[in-house]
């Protein structure tokens, strides 16, 4: 099959051709017919699978040129990652057209994007929270609109944002085309998209949560913080392999110390640190440097990610196991894409074996373990550090089962049993460093590199 078969016009099969798009992908070869005939359209679909072009190809060809003042296309995206991301993709495809665009998103002061919304647009893209803000600013006329799409609706849900999207269905006409994208399809989604969506063709590419085939797995066991810490800098000691990687974390302040550290280990312009309160500027020239290959490591928390499309990613390495078990497949989605191959490695220690089986069980595959390398230092766990993963296993079997007794007692750390015992080491208040002899520091946030 090839993209001239969908009978799309001209200007967008050359910008097809000049992207290098030799074939249309499967979610494209299954989600462009339905499409572009004008039925609703439930897409499963991971990014990396082409699901962008599989929507934005149809709603090119239904928009066609420039026309009036008011928007006719809307896409809506949790992100302003994903909605730059989008725009980008847009941009490309729409090149031989005359078509106007806008994107709008927070973060930045709505100024500009007024001023771009007045000049006409026949495509907008948007996250719902600015959409709502310049709506209400009496700036956006939506009565034009004839096409709503819905991109990685999973997240749109798992951010909050289903007030707001039921507000803006009221203020949108109802005689309109739906498309609803989603990575993963839980129950919320669906049943959303039996409110949103009418009488809908659902295109699916893979297995719910299926990773990309093209991405190989594997998870390291790793005893503590620290050594994961090691771990990654001898991984990434090999420049040629790992190319170009992006690093995950959970939090911003795991993001912080982890470029921290990284940065003392290899030159400070390879690496990169990305997250929701570094400014937008720094984002998007971070991200810029990453896909120029200018950057060869981005540590990234998961909002930050998301509609990052940076192809031949080599590795992605999750520094720790995600808290929402989907951001796992997203994680993972980043490399291997679009026909490219990749790899993806997981650093767990005890307390993460739990969600590890969780996310097996999404993904319903094993995936395959590995013990610490040869080569790489293995630190002794900090006492508190150990605290803390009991403590955590516990809060994750409790869940689990409410019944659960608990194998955790608060135990005394050494230092208050010296005390207790009254042999002191005559360093009072001065603890060591995690590791060594004596009272350890709390580590389960920070770790201290050495
Ligand atoms: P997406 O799933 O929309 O995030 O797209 C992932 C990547 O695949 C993007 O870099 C696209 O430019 C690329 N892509 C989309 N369609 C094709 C295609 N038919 N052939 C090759 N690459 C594609």
């Amino acid at each position: 099959m090839t993209f001239e078969d969908f009978k799309l016009n001209r200007q967008l099969l050359d910008a097809v051709a000049d992207l290098g798009f030799e074939m249309p992908t499967e979610i494209q070869q299954k989600g462009i017919p339905p499409i572009l005939a004008g039925q609703d359209v439930l897409g499963i679909a991971q990014t990396g699978t082409g699901k962008t072009a599989a929507y934005l190809l149809p709603l090119l060809m239904k928009v066609k040129y420039a026309q009036g003042e008011n928007p006719r296309a809307l896409i809506l995206a949790p992100t302003r990652e994903l909605a730059i991301q989008i725009e980008e993709s847009l941009r490309q495809l729409a090149k031989n057209t005359d078509l106007r665009h806008a994107v709008i998103y927070g973060g930045v002061g709505p100024k500009t994007q007024i001023e771009t919304i007045r000049k006409g647009v026949d495509i907008l893209i948007a996250t719902p929270g600015r959409f709502m803000d310049i709506y209400l600013k009496g700036e956006l006329v939506t009565k034009h609109l004839k096409t709503l799409v819905l991109d990685e609706a999973d997240k749109m849900m798992d951010m909050g944002f289903m007030p707001q999207i039921r507000r803006m269905l009221e203020i949108i006409p109802t005689k309109r085309q739906n498309l609803l994208f989603s990575a993963t399809f839980p129950e919320k989604v669906e049943r959303f998209s039996g409110e949103f969506l009418e009488f809908p063709v659902r295109v699916e590419v893979t297995a719910q949560a299926t990773p990309a085939q093209t991405v190989s797995q594997v998870l390291y066991e790793v005893p503590n913080l620290k050594t994961k810490a090691h771990l990654l800098e001898w991984l990434l000691q090999d420049r040629e392999k790992f190319n170009r990687v992006i690093v995950f974390t959970r939090t911003r302040q795991s993001a912080d110390n982890i470029f921290r550290f990284l940065s003392r280990k290899m030159s400070e312009d390879q690496i990169r640190v990305i997250h929701a309160n570094k400014g937008q500027n720094t984002r998007i020239n971070s991200m810029d440097a990453f896909k120029e290959g200018n950057v060869r490591v981005l540590v990234s928390t998961d909002v930050a990610a998301r509609g990052i499309d940076v192809t031949m990613v080599s590795h992605v390495i999750n520094f720790d196991v995600p808290l929402i078990y989907e951001d796992y497949v997203h994680r993972i989605g980043r490399t291997g894409r679009a026909n490219q191959t990749g790899e993806a490695i997981t650093f767990m220690t005890r307390a993460e074996n739990i969600p590890v089986e969780k996310i097996e069980k999404l993904i319903r595959m094993p995936i395959p373990r590995l013990p610490v390398p040869e080569g790489v230092e293995v630190f002794p766990t900090p006492f508190e550090e150990e605290q803390d993963m009991a403590r955590e296993v516990d809060l994750q079997k409790r869940r689990e089962n409410p019944d659960f007794k608990g194998a955790f007692h608060e135990k005394k750390s050494p230092k208050a049993q010296q005390a207790v015992s009254g042999k002191t080491s005559g360093k009072k208040g001065t603890p060591k460093a995690a590791g060594k002899k004596g009272p350890p520091k709390r580590t389960g946030k920070k770790f201290k590199a050495s």
